[in-house]
């Protein structure tokens, strides 16, 4: 058997461990913002089916900040707001990219936040609160040694650059890629710029689906963390700050059969991915 599987992965042209995940998030992209911004604009989110919803409620609230929100993609946990990969007990929590790190993958951050921002830096940091700067940006420093991790202007230039380097790349990857401006752009209730950043964000995401329908090795996952703005259906803003909604899920690419639930918890696509990328 164990020749078998060694003659397997030799002379296989793909070889059989090399799985890439892109997990990828846009932050506050709610339902309705999908919905509403695909009214005046053709986007490729609204012409697929979600698998399903997603439950983003933190360990201690029942609406999630980004931190916590971002710990639970990343560790599989529920924790407290503000804390990055910790658990509630403040113990740390091993992160998808510290995983791949471990098992020689490239590992790969990209956001249009800055870098000690609170999804980006749940992947890396492991501390009680989202605005300890400076402790955070030492964890980033450390991290940038072994991580490419990157903060860029524009979502969808970026994922066509840096998909386009990987793909010559034999060495399997795990990438999170973050929107964070449709987070922003809905505290402000600002309609027409989180629009911008749902469309640019909507735009990596066909990149990353064309990359992956290429191969046999990649399983594209689009998620949020949470809500921002209470965007109703007719497309209002009722809030200028996070909602407990459930957010939509989709996935496609090689795996997308191990995602069928109607009901996720957010900690449920963590541990898929963790199935797929390290089985
Ligand atoms: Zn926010």
């Amino acid at each position: 058997m164990r020749i078998f599987l060694f003659l397997l992965c030799f002379f296989s042209l793909t070889p059989v461990f090399a799985d890439n995940v892109i997990l990828m998030i846009g932050d506050g992209m709610g339902k309705n913002h999908i919905s509403c911004t695909a009214k005046t604009h053709p986007l490729f989110l609204a012409r697929n089916k979600p698998v399903g919803e997603i439950q983003t409620y933190s360990a201690n609230n029942d609406i999630t900040d980004s931190a916590a929100g971002a710990t639970a993609y990343a560790c599989g946990i529920k924790t407290n707001n503000k804390f990055l990969g910790i658990t509630p007990q403040k113990e740390a929590c091993k992160t998808l990219a510290e995983t791949s790190l471990e098992q020689g993958y490239t590992t790969l951050i990209r956001t249009t936040d800055i870098l000690t921002g609170a999804t980006p830096s749940a992947f890396y940091a492991h501390i009680d609160s989202r605005y300890k700067t400076k402790e955070i940006e030492q964890m980033l420093a450390k991290a940038q040694e072994k991580m490419s991790i990157k903060s860029v202007q524009y979502i969808d230039k970026e994922a066509k650059e840096i998909l386009s380097t990987l793909s010559t790349s034999t060495t399997p990857f795990f990438m999170m890629i973050e929107e964070s401006e449709i987070d922003k752009q809905s505290h402000n209730n600002n309609y027409q710029k989180m629009q911008e950043a749902l469309i640019r964000f909507d735009k990596a995401v066909q990149t990353a689906v064309n990359f992956a329908n290429k191969r046999k090795d990649t399983t594209v996952i689009i998620v949020a963390d949470h809500e921002t703005g209470g965007l109703t259906n007719s497309c209002q803003f009722t809030k200028d700050n996070h909602t407990g909604e459930n957010v939509y899920y989709y996935v496609f690419g090689q795996h997308k059969n191990l995602f069928t639930e109607p009901v996720l918890q957010n900690t449920d696509i963590h541990h898929k991915i963790k199935e797929i990328l390290f089985k």
